[in-house]
């Protein structure tokens, strides 16, 4: 019985709501019994009236109370059990958003985020049709099945009985035909994901796409998977057309049988002609369970592989554990020690940094060079833990950066990522992202230092642009500079550059440079550059090489040295040609 192995997986989310769903069960239950007297009524007022007695009185004031019943215990029954269904997704939404905030880099190499919004919307989306409609249908099935044949019992035993010979067939056949069904469905599922990953992929690329005009292409690529969509959904309605038209059919032969038999019972004074006509009512009541069989069954097994499919998401344990020490740290100042630090992204990938060591002591001003490759931002990654180092290997003020409670580290070491990134807001809800109480002083500031004031100004709407989605709206340099704000407006005693200046041109870098010296004199730096008239400000450069420390010290102790960064120099200093340039900086 796969489905009960379905209903179990889903108890733990309605559970809270178990009373409301009893409540909508036991009405559902209610109102059968008030449909079943309707027939019953009608039986007895056709009794009536061909036993020669016009007064039916009796059978309409019954019918008339059983469907006014029937019609407020049903609006309350499905109520209760359609809100059960969206409380149960309602918090199934929330775990799983709450999951993925959580989720760090290896999660994000593996799932696609058209794959995550599948899951978010349409898995959730089954799990609540099946709460809703599923209890719904699968309690008519057991209600009608039980009412239905009391009442058929108390009619005529004797038709009863021979109407159950045809059942089995009928319940192998409704078994038959779901598990077709079932076996389609599942196909249109996943051809409807790929399809929703294929849209999301297609959008977020949709500038290159156009840049390299492929547009033909994409839409002739896309044909293939919306053809496999149609094709599944073809697959389906076949299925479900050919299974579902056959029932009537089948209910046909029990229809047969009380005409034949029945009739006889009357001619022969068994049965009363009431009785025989309510007969065709109840049988309906038995096979519309039949019906529906199909459907619910494949309700509960997509159902099943939904709740699957959000488990193996909720069932993740964070990649980066939150484990605060037991004594609370003190401030961080930003004493930063890497010893022996190690690290890969995947235990069959190879070491991205080998043994990195390196001090950096509070209010230092540190460069970071290096080929492409060389494991510069993975390192810097290590240092607001997006990435997790082993124990014992990275330090902050002498304590294991994995004593620190995540929000306190992240809140005092600010990362500026390499690839700006904007929501689709005002500059200014961008600028205050993390503290929307934020002066205005304090915006304009940090506007100032990142060079961005005077871009700000230009703008009809100010601080109240809208930037787009992902800031579309805005030139690389207007984003790069916009995310370098967003990161000094902090005031961290350790900020982290991510090569934020690749977009910006070197008077403009200079600026900032100079505001950087002056806003954070005593306060711990590090960024990543590729030009030498960057990296020389620092108080100490660091180049890698492969993930290991190749050179470290001063402007001048590197260029007596005379190695990759005295070379690095000579070239951008002679603006030597871009071959020589790219040889040098390229992996
Ligand atoms: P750099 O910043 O110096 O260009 P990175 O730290 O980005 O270097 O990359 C170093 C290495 O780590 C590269 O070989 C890259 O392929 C790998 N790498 C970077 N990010 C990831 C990731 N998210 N998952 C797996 N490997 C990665």
């Amino acid at each position: 019985m796969k489905f009960l192995h379905t209903l179990a997986r889903i108890r733990p989310f309605a559970a809270p709501y178990r009373w409301s769903l009893a409540g909508g069960v036991v009405a559902f239950g209610i109102s059968r019994v008030l449909e079943a007297m309707v027939p019953l009524c009608m039986a007895m007022g056709i009794d009536r009236l061909a036993a020669g007695n016009h007064d039916i009185t009796l059978p309409v004031v019954g019918i008339f109370l059983a469907v006014t019943c029937r019609y407020v215990v049903v609006t309350f029954a499905r109520y209760s059990v359609r809100r059960v269904g969206q409380y149960v997704a309602y918090d199934l939404r929330r775990a799983l958003y709450e999951s993925l905030q959580r989720q760090g880099i290896r999660f994000f190499n593996r799932h696609t985020i058209g794959d995550m919004m599948t899951r978010a919307v349409a898995d959730i989306g089954l799990i609540q049709r099946f709460i809703a409609m599923g209890t719904i249908l699968f309690v008519i099935l057991i209600y009608a099945t039980l009412v239905g044949f009391s009442f058929m019992l108390y009619l005529s035993p004797e038709l009863t009985v021979l109407l159950i010979p045809p059942l089995p067939f009928v319940f192998l056949y409704a078994q038959r035909s779901a598990r077709a069904m079932g076996a389609t469905s599942e196909a249109v599922q996943e051809r409807l994901s790929d399809l929703g990953t294929h849209v999301q992929e297609n959008l977020s690329g949709i500038r290159t796409i156009q840049a390299m005009a492929q547009e033909e292409n994409e839409v002739r690529r896309f044909s293939a998977t919306n053809q496999a969509y149609a094709d599944a959904f073809y697959d389906q309605a076949r299925v479900n057309s050919l299974m579902t038209a056959w029932m009537p059919t089948l209910a046909a032969i029990c229809t047969i049988t009380i005409l034949g038999y029945g009739g006889h019972l009357v001619m022969t004074g068994r049965m009363q002609v009431g009785s025989f006509v309510a007969f065709f009512f109840y049988v309906n009541m038995i096979v519309q369970p039949f019906r529906v069989a199909g459907f619910i069954v494949n309700l509960f097994q997509r159902a099943g592989v939904a709740v699957q499919r959000l488990q193996e998401v909720l069932d993740l344990k964070p990649e980066i554990p939150d484990l605060a020490a037991d004594q609370p740290l003190p401030a961080i100042r930003g004493d930063i020690r890497l010893e022996h630090l190690r690290f890969r992204y995947a235990d069959n990938r190879p070491w991205v940094l080998d043994d990195v060591s390196l001090h950096v002591r509070t209010g230092e001003t540190i460069a970071i060079m290096g080929k492409v490759g060389s494991g510069k931002t993975t390192l810097l990654r290590q240092l607001a833990r997006l990435t997790d180092p082993p124990p014992g290997t990275v330090f902050i003020d002498n304590h294991d950066i994995r004593d620190f409670p995540l929000a306190k580290l992240r809140a005092e070491v600010t990362l500026v990522p390499q690839d700006p990134f904007l929501f689709g807001e005002s500059l200014r809800d961008n600028l205050t992202y993390d503290d929307p109480t934020r002066a205005v002083d304090a915006i304009w500031g940090a506007a100032h230092a990142a060079d961005l004031a005077d871009t700000i100004r230009a703008f009809p709407d100010g601080l109240g642009t809208l930037v787009g989605e992902r800031g579309v709206t805005l030139s690389g340099g207007q984003k790069q500079r916009a995310t370098l704000a967003r990161g000094l407006i902090r005031q961290s005693p350790v900020l982290i550059l991510d090569d934020c200046f690749s977009s910006v041109d070197t008077e403009t870098e200079e600026h900032i440079l100079e505001s950087l010296t002056r806003l954070r004199g005593g306060m711990t730096t590090l960024l990543v550059s590729h030009r030498v008239s960057t990296a020389r400000h620092a108080d100490r450069i660091v180049v890698l090489d492969e993930g290991r420390i190749a050179e470290v010290g001063t402007h001048a102790e590197l260029m007596r040295a005379g190695g990759w960064y005295a070379e690095l120099e000579r070239i951008q200093r002679e603006g030597a040609d871009a071959d020589d340039y790219s040889s040098l900086v390229a992996s």
